[in-house]
């Protein structure tokens, strides 16, 4: 990994799962980058963490011992987590 690992407090982005489909295909609101804070680092696989998602409406958050979020980079899998993006 490139990236250096997660610690607790770091700000990273979270890809949420949106809206369900459409019978078009649509979303009302599709995933896309959220900021969140990661609440929690799993000691056994560090690429899993927990989090506290910032929504622009609202925060979530995601425990680990709720499955937390993995870390996929270049893809925009709902559920994940990856380091910002550089503008
Ligand atoms: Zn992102």
């Amino acid at each position: 990994m490139s990236e250096p690992p997660p610690t607790v407090g770091r700000v990273v982005h979270n890809v949420p799962h949106g809206t369900p489909l459409r019978s078009d295909g649509s979303q009302a609101f599709p995933p896309a980058c959220r900021a969140a804070i990661v609440t929690e680092v799993d000691t056994d696989d560090p690429g899993r963490v927990g989090l506290a998602v910032l929504n622009p409406t609202g925060q979530f958050c995601h425990s680990l011992s709720n499955g937390g979020s993995v870390l996929v980079t270049g893809s925009q899998v709902p559920g994940s987590w990856h380091w910002p993006e550089r503008a």
